[in-house]
């Protein structure tokens, strides 16, 4: 039995003149989120962990109400970085508000108040006790992609939650005008992550169209179809599936580069969120992994 088959492609869809580049997520994100997370939860293999994560959300959620006043860039920056095709709010260049680590505080002391699983609840009390510097030690290593063993694994989902609430504030705040196209267009035009997953969308103005999502601060940005985001390739692009499983979750590999994206067709599957359908996919990542390619998306919650 062949557990991954091979989906044959579709076509390459005309460059459309009038497309939206940025799609802004909602500032119910993580509300909507949690719900979904709630959803997939019911009968799946993970399905303390989901149910762990949609708490998560939900206290990410209540957490934006701590981001009452939350220094911006100034006009004048923003125009600078559109017009040099860099990321206003840079994970490496940006400096971050303090106010994150209290975002981090209240999601803490939400889900303590809420069933929280041993080991969580473990972290979550050795967080509330963890000095700022620390603190903005692991951020720093986390949005720099430095996985090594020196960072607290355990700690990730918490610090990573933190800094979504903090970013996902920063943009709804200034909205999509705030950012152009970036000079490496895989970034995040935003915060300059490295995308999580690309989502096939459903709309009047962006049926069909593929945007990138990004793991921070959700921001979504269009990419041409069928071709490689890291290299640019349009040949040995391939599409994986589990049989018998959902068809609205696909691995898209790039021959050349020996890496997979996974890709998300909204159109079979209309209330999917990015990051909560990426985790409850993991089965697909553990069969990509034994066929030797690589997972490129970042996850927070996905270590
Ligand atoms: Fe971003
Ligand atoms: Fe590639």
């Amino acid at each position: 039995m062949t557990k991954v088959n091979v989906i044959q492609p579709g076509t390459i869809e005309a460059p459309p003149g009038d497309i939206p580049f940025l799609l802004l997520p909602e500032r119910n994100t993580f509300q909507a989120r949690a719900s979904r997370l709630r959803a997939l939860a019911e009968g799946h293999a993970l399905a303390d962990y989901l149910r762990f994560l949609a708490a998560l959300a939900r206290a990410q959620h209540e957490s934006l109400s701590l981001f009452r006043r939350v220094l911006l860039p100034e006009a004048q920056e923003l125009e600078r970085c559109r017009e040099h095709g860099m990321p206003p709010l840079g994970t490496r260049g940006w400096v971050r508000d303090p106010v994150w680590r209290e975002a981090l505080r209240g999601i803490l002391t939400e889900l303590e108040a809420g069933t929280l699983p041993e080991a969580g609840r473990a972290t979550a009390a050795r967080l509330k006790d963890t000095d700022d510097a620390s603190l903005e030690r692991v951020a720093e290593t986390l949005l720099a992609g430095d996985y090594d063993e020196t960072l607290d694994r355990a700690a990730i989902p918490f610090i990573g939650a933190a800094l979504q609430a903090y970013w996902l504030h920063l943009v709804t705040t200034l909205g999509a005008g705030a950012f152009g196209r970036l000079e490496t267009p895989h970034l995040c035009p935003a915060c300059g992550s490295a995308p999580m997953v690309s989502v096939v969308s459903v709309g009047a103005s962006d049926h069909g169209l593929r945007y990138l999502t990004c793991p921070l601060c959700s921001m979504q940005w269009h990419a041409v179809r069928i071709k490689c985001v890291f290299c640019d390739t349009t040949k040995g692009i391939a599409y994986y599936g589990i049989e018998g499983g959902s068809a609205a979750v696909k691995a898209e590999s790039c021959e050349a580069c020996q890496g997979y994206l996974k890709i998300l067709y909204m159109e079979n599957d209309p209330n999917m969120d990015a990051l909560a359908d990426d985790v409850a996919s993991i089965a697909l990542d553990v069969l990509m992994a034994d066929s030797g390619i690589t997972r490129r998306g970042t996850n927070f919650f996905l270590f």
